[in-house]
């Protein structure tokens, strides 16, 4: 059906490039890159396919982008490098006729925004030049839009209260760690607190508002309001919503380290001097932590994302509705050899682009997830191992 360009071999990339070389009827052809090309090749070597072609790319520079994009002539890239290669990306997509899917939202280096209307902006450009770019497209942002337009599809009237709901109940046996790349997950967690209700955005100190709520197959967890991004697309694309917040479990083991990091200044994203050389002190402390890629084998317990909604139904009575996945560390480690979450957002990015190559998702223009047709999607979730549960009618905790 067609041909993938993925850029960026970190953990999420090594589940991208297992999951499309398990589909060989829509992926017909693989070129995996990233900035350290050893890396695509220990990947390519895992799967054991020589289907994938492996190249090298600095994503931060455009005209480089432009020649590997012109090399290999793909139908569509999956960028899963850092949110900070996102406008690169699309920029080289439009020189080149690229369609384009990601995970994160663009991020500019020296400040934590996590809004999308850099990418947004791209929205006319794409337009006229009848190419499709997919925002988002990973677990939460991606699956949690996708989840929401699938309730306001078939269940609800009016949505009015949306919680989206990230418990990871895995352990890994570090006593510090971040399930994907440090930089980004220590950025978006240190931020304050922000929520959506009545037309307005609340703000928080960080973790100030939590409470322990049960998920399923694990119990109950203290779980945090944080500001989380797909909630801005949401917002927008379901103008019923009288509120909608993130809840994200954290363990006290976590949270001390964090406020160490941030208290001794290591959290911080602007360049400092030292011994001569400007560093970022967030990089360095990247370079120190454990890789999030190599977790996976020792990581026991499950994640569990869901959506949890309250509104009113199609009849015009009161509904409550909580679709989620559990997904198993170890078995994400055996089937790819990389933790749960890397499988959790790897899995989603795939399938969006496999939305793409058979058709269903393809319109010109900037898109988050909820604006595509979630059915075709949730069947994919649950032949690509991430199926889903729902549950009607029941307390919702939140
Ligand atoms: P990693 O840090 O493990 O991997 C990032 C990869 O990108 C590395 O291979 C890195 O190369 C490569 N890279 C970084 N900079 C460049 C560059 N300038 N040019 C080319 N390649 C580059 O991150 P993860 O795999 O954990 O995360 C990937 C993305 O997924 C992130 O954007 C993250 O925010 C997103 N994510 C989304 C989630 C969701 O649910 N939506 C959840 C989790 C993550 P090198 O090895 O040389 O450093």
């Amino acid at each position: 059906m067609g041909k993938v360009l993925i850029i960026g071999a970190g953990g999420v990339g090594t589940v991208v490039a297992h999951k499309v070389a398990q589909n060989p009827d829509v992926f017909t052809e693989i070129v995996l890159a990233s900035r350290t090309k050893s890396k695509c090749d220990a990947i390519a070597k895992a799967i054991g396919s020589d289907r994938i072609i492996t190249d090298q790319v600095d994503a931060d520079n455009v005209n480089e982008l432009i020649k590997l994009f012109n090399t290999h002539k793909p139908d569509i890239v999956i960028n899963v490098a850092l949110p900070y290669q996102d406008l690169t990306i699309m920029d080289a997509c439009l020189a080149c006729g690229v369609n384009y899917l990601d995970t994160a939202n663009y991020e500019p280096l020296d400040e934590a925004k996590f809004e999308y209307k850099w990418q947004w902006a791209y929205q006319e450009r794409f337009k006229k030049a009848g190419l499709t770019a997919i925002l988002g497209c990973g677990f939460d942002p991606g699956v949690s839009g996708v989840y929401t337009a699938y309730a306001a599809k078939h269940y609800f009237k009016e949505m009015h209260y949306l919680d989206i709901v990230d418990c990871n109940a895995g352990d890994h046996g570090k006593a510090f760690a971040t399930n994907f790349n440090p930089e980004i997950n220590i950025r978006e967690v240190t931020q304050k607190g922000k929520y959506y209700e009545n037309g307005k955005w609340i703000y928080t100190e960080p973790h100030e508002i939590h409470k322990p709520l049960n998920y399923p197959n694990i119990g109950p967890k203290e779980s945090y309001v944080i500001y989380h991004e797909e909630l801005e697309s949401l917002v927008k694309n379901y103008p019923t919503l009288k509120r909608a917040r993130f809840w994200m479990t954290f363990g006290q083991e976590y949270l001390t380290h964090l406020r160490v990091i941030q208290n001794i200044g290591m959290a911080r994203i602007d360049p400092i001097m030292y011994n001569g050389v400007e560093i970022v002190p967030i990089q360095f402390l990247k370079a120190v932590l454990p890789n999030p890629g190599e977790l996976g084998e020792n990581y026991v317990g499950e994640t569990s994302i869901g959506c949890r909604i309250k509104g009113i139904d199609k009849e015009g009575k009161e509904m409550t509705y909580y679709v989620y996945n559990n997904c198993s560390h170890h078995a994400a480690y055996l089937e790819t050899g990389a933790q749960g979450v890397s499988y959790t957002t790897g899995v989603p990015a795939m399938i969006g682009a496999m939305m793409f190559l058979k058709g269903l998702w393809k319109k010109p223009g900037v898109y988050n997830v909820e604006e595509f047709d979630p059915d075709p999607f949730m069947e994919q979730l649950n032949k690509q191992g991430l199926p889903w549960h729902e549950i009607f009618n029941e307390d919702l905790e939140v």
